[in-house]
């Protein structure tokens, strides 16, 4: 997706040649004229595929999931990295190892918000070693609902995320493929 190639060339600071920092349009400071077009792009995507749900991981996964279901017309739920009060009892939950943070979550869905009828597309906002959609598909997993694709705002490519993935038969689409952060510099995998 080109706005958003662009838009990271923009704006994206390679941290390392493992971790971009996107905070001014994604991770912290959040465009919603990029978001629509990203939601846009999940939505003509994936518009064949019956979803019912769009599943994510709170907090940077919900704004471009929330600008997906709005396109398709159907609500979004985020997995909660802490458990709150009201959150008792009734919870699909999965452990996730976060990349950025090194450390574990377990991240919690109310059983309420996934049935067994649902048709979910999961989304997130990096794919790197592919723990955090591991996590997401877990509980659709969980819930008996059918798994429709993962949708993924920026792929590191060289990271083995889409690879574990594929080979679980999951489909994923991603509308960035960043190739390589050598050298303080992003390069992108060629669109086909
Ligand atoms: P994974 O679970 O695929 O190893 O890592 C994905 C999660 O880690 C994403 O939900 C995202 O929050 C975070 N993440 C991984 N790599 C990066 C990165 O390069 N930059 C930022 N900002 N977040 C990342």
């Amino acid at each position: 997706m080109k706005a958003l190639e662009q838009k990271i060339l923009e704006e994206g600071k390679v941290l390392s040649e493992s971790v971009l920092k996107v905070d001014s349009f994604l991770n912290h400071q959040i465009d919603p004229v990029l978001m629509q077009l990203i939601g846009q792009e999940f939505a003509q995507r994936f518009k064949d595929a019956g979803i019912t749900k769009v599943l994510t991981l709170e907090s940077s996964g919900i704004a471009p999931s929330v600008m997906t279901a709005l396109e398709l017309s159907v609500k979004t739920v985020f997995a909660r990295k802490r458990k709150s009060l009201t959150l008792v009892d009734g919870l699909y939950s999965a452990e996730v190892y976060s990349f950025t943070k090194k450390e574990s979550n377990e991240i919690s869905v109310s059983k309420q918000y996934i049935s067994k009828e649902d048709k979910v597309l999961v989304i997130d906002d990096f794919l790197a070693n592919g723990q955090a959609a591991l996590g997401l598909t877990d509980i659709v997993e969980q819930s008996g609902a059918t798994l429709v694709g993962i949708g993924i705002v920026i792929e590191k490519g060289f990271q083995t995320g889409r690879e574990l993935l594929e080979g679980r038969g999951i489909r994923v689409e991603s509308l960035a493929i960043i190739d390589s952060l050598v050298d303080g510099e992003v390069t992108f995998k060629e669109e086909k």
